[in-house]
């Protein structure tokens, strides 16, 4: 039997196993249940598919969503693996074939939904079947609190009982703490090992932005770099994801609706092509979403508010997959708070789960009002505490400033109270400004005693205050649905001088432009490239996987990932053996796709490459490096790993890394090659720097930002990376 790291290289072409993985794959194997909580993209799948191959006997996946299932099993396909699904999407005929090659143990691994897997007769046959495990993915239908709740997965117990033996394994990525118990509870896995990572995604980078005019915000997004890009819109309607579209194709985009309201072909044919089809937008209700692993999902934009921070997690979470950088982006005003806080109050849920939602939407407005990294509040929601700033998140890049407003709170919730607490915040903030105007008259309100108590500050900075106290909940929405405002017992310290209050001080309009063209343009896969040479290798690798893709019908991510392609850029492999050690070519693919590719990347000689160390010239002193850091070079080339370079040349494992550094910026060398971090964390770091320098230049800002967990030689390297690409 080959072990669980053979497999991982030669069948998926991939290097190490992510965190938890191999302890998860060796548990299994030894016949042990597991519970797995691991954020989405951090590669739950293996976790599973390993051990029904190293395992005798079928795995049985029990998966609730029948595209996933199909894409699931053509990704297994394509690398070689003996893999299955059955549902009610095939006719009878193909239902026994793939019976009968279960029973012959001719596959690794079978997909079945839960209502197929509970029926008597397929029990029965399981009984007869030799079985390696059994996987329970997207656990979370279990819990009847959630959103994705799936009344068969109750059922799941029964797999425990008739099948005492087999390891079962339950896998999420919903995080909070009463879910996880739910599952664990209502799949009797009370004793199965917990494995759970850290629910960080460090690759995406979150912003939220106040709403004007959602729709020229969001258009002026994705324009910001975006173009090209992949993405998912979430609305809050069906009619306005419908909208949001048209207005997106008008403006020359590739964008389809989705909703649960659109008839079941049009749905599926929006969710294939977004699929398969390259630098599609699809605008969405949370309808669309369970399932959609596509890898290179290049942003996440919300333009109403998610019902919770594990929703906004869950929805963000669909970008960036397969490590590369991406954006989450939300627009967000008092408008939205008021929508949502009516949605709860008006829904026909009992009063208890009426609290737990309003309670789980305050902390999402927290979410949306913090001062602080955004990534530490998210974490901290999900029992995370992280003391360092993540300099990937819009507060981290340009802090936000704050400003004590007690006095302010104090006037605009008396005003609340004086005026009967009947009325919206625009007429509210027309009494605070004094203004005569019709409606003031028409009440009266020109003889409130807060009538013009609030000069000192204009329309849009009370606009900010009302939001902020809804936020707080110190003031909150009527349910009359005209966005009357009402006064909270929370607010009652305030009012009594108990206790201060600090508001953030939004960004001005102008400003805000001025932030997004600062900002460090994400550098995603077909932006990297300096060489005009290496971007036509880029787009050639591309429409060589797109026809690849098109003559199977499946799409393009499934043949490489864009990942794989940039490697082949850079590292331009001119034989097989070469082509074999690019990450995401297992045996499998290098058989079947090796040849076309290497054809490609043959025509651009390994000379003209991004220079890394395998195809380097040889003249390194005409390149301008020092003697001594050629000589670590050398040595790197020869397979050296910095640790065993400064042992032989006796010199201190940071000057080998400045050497390296040296041969970085030089392009000599590229700094994924050197550094055993994930491509993620190198980008955090970047991102890091990039906004720490311009206040404070120098190493040791960025050291201290991250507690010393990275040695200055290797910040020197990432630094270099940087300077490299500027060049
Ligand atoms: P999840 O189910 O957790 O959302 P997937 O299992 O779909 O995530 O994996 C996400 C991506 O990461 C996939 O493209 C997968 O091939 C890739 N991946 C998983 N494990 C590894 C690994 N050890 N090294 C490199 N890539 C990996
Ligand atoms: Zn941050």
């Amino acid at each position: 039997m080959p072990s669980p790291q053979e497999t991982l290289h030669q069948v998926f072409g991939y290097e190490q196993f992510r965190d938890e993985q191999e302890g998860i794959i060796q548990h299994l194997i030894s016949g042990g249940d597991a519970l797995v909580l691991m954020p989405t993209g951090s590669g739950k799948s293996l976790c599973y598919q390993i051990p029904s191959m190293l395992r005798s006997g079928v795995g049985i996946i029990v998966s609730p969503l029948i595209a996933l299932m199909k894409n699931q099993v053509d990704r297994l396909l394509q690398m070689g693996v003996r893999a299955a699904f059955l549902n009610s999407s095939l006719d009878f005929q193909s239902q026994r074939k793939v019976e009968i090659q279960m029973q012959r143990s001719e596959l690794d691994l079978l997909y079945v939904a839960p209502e197929r897997l509970m029926t008597e007769s397929f029990l029965r046959l399981l009984e007869k079947t030799p079985l390696a495990l059994f996987a329970i993915d997207e656990a979370h239908c279990v819990s009847q609190w959630g959103h994705d709740f799936r009344p068969e997965y109750l059922q799941l117990t029964i797999l425990h009982e008739r099948f005492p033996k087999i390891p079962r394994i339950a896998l999420t990525a919903t995080a909070d703490l009463p879910t996880r118990k739910e599952i664990a509870e209502k799949l009797q896995l009370q004793n199965a090992k917990l494995f759970l990572t850290s629910f960080d995604r460090p690759n995406i980078r979150y912003h939220v932005e106040l709403k004007e005019n959602s729709r020229h915000q969001l258009l002026q997004w994705i324009q910001g770099g975006h173009e090209k890009h992949s993405g998912i819109v979430y609305c809050l309607s069906r009619k306005k994801t419908e909208k949001i579209a048209e207005f997106l194709q008008k403006k020359g985009f590739k964008a389809l609706p989705y909703h649960a309201g659109l008839d079941s072909e049009v749905r599926n044919l929006n969710q294939e092509r977004f699929l398969n089809e390259e630098g599609m937008i699809m605008v969405a209700t949370i309808a669309f979403g369970m399932g959609i692993d596509k890898p290179d999902v290049r942003f996440v934009a919300h333009l109403d508010l998610p019902k919770s921070l594990e929703a906004y997690f869950q929805e963000t979470g669909r970008a960036g997959r397969d490590g590369l950088p991406a954006d989450a982006w939300m627009t967000y005003g008092l408008g939205d708070v008021i929508t949502m806080k009516k949605m709860i109050s008006e829904s026909a849920a009992d009063e208890k789960r009426k609290r737990v939602e309003l309670q789980k939407l305050n902390s999402l407005l927290g979410f949306c009002e913090t001062t602080v990294c955004r990534r530490q509040v998210l974490l901290k929601y999900f029992g995370e505490e992280r003391n360092e700033s993540c300099g990937n998140c819009d507060t981290c890049l340009e802090p936000i400033e704050t400003w004590e407003g007690t006095v302010a709170a104090q006037k605009a919730i008396s005003c609340v109270f004086r005026s009967g607490e009947r009325f919206g915040a625009n007429h509210l903030i027309d009494i605070l400004l004094g203004e005569n105007n019709r409606r003031v008259e028409q009440f009266r309100h020109d003889r409130l005693s807060t009538f013009g108590i609030g000069k000192e500050y204009v329309f849009s900075q009370w606009h900010s205050v009302f939001r902020q106290l809804v936020a707080m909940d110190l003031l909150t929405a009527d349910l009359d649905g005209f966005g009357s405002l009402k006064i909270t017992e929370k607010a009652r310290p305030i009012l009594k001088g108990e206790k201060k209050i600090f508001f953030r001080k939004d960004p001005e309009p102008k400003k805000r432009e001025r932030i997004k063209t600062r900002l460090p343009k994400p550098t995603l896969a077909d932006f990297d490239f300096q060489e005009p040479e290496s971007q036509k290798l880029w787009e050639e690798l591309r429409s060589c996987r797109l026809e690849l893709a098109r003559k199977q019908g499946v799409p393009p991510y499934m043949i490489f990932h864009d990942s794989t392609l940039k490697e082949l850029v850079c590292r331009r492999p001119q034989t097989l053996e070469e082509f074999s050690h690019i990450s995401g070519v297992g045996e499998f693919k290098l058989k079947t796709y090796g040849e076309d590719f290497l054809e490609v990347v043959k025509k651009y000689p390994a000379g003209t490459a991004e220079k890394i160390p395998t195809v380097a010239s040889s003249n390194d002193s005409a390149s301008g490096l020092s003697d001594t850091a050629s000589d670590t070079l050398d040595l790197i080339r020869e397979g050296k790993t910095p640790e065993q370079i400064a042992a032989l040349r006796q010199l201190k494992l940071n000057t080998i890394y400045n050497h390296l550094a040296e041969a970085i910026q030089h392009r000599q060398l590229n700094v994924e090659e050197i550094l055993s971090l994930p491509i993620g964390e190198v980008r955090h770091i970047e991102n890091t720097m990039l906004s720490l320098q311009e206040n404070q230049p120098g190493m040791k800002p960025v050291f201290e930002a991250y507690q010393g967990k990275y040695e200055y030689g290797i910040l020197h390297c990432v630094r270099a990376g940087l300077l490299a690409r500027e060049r």
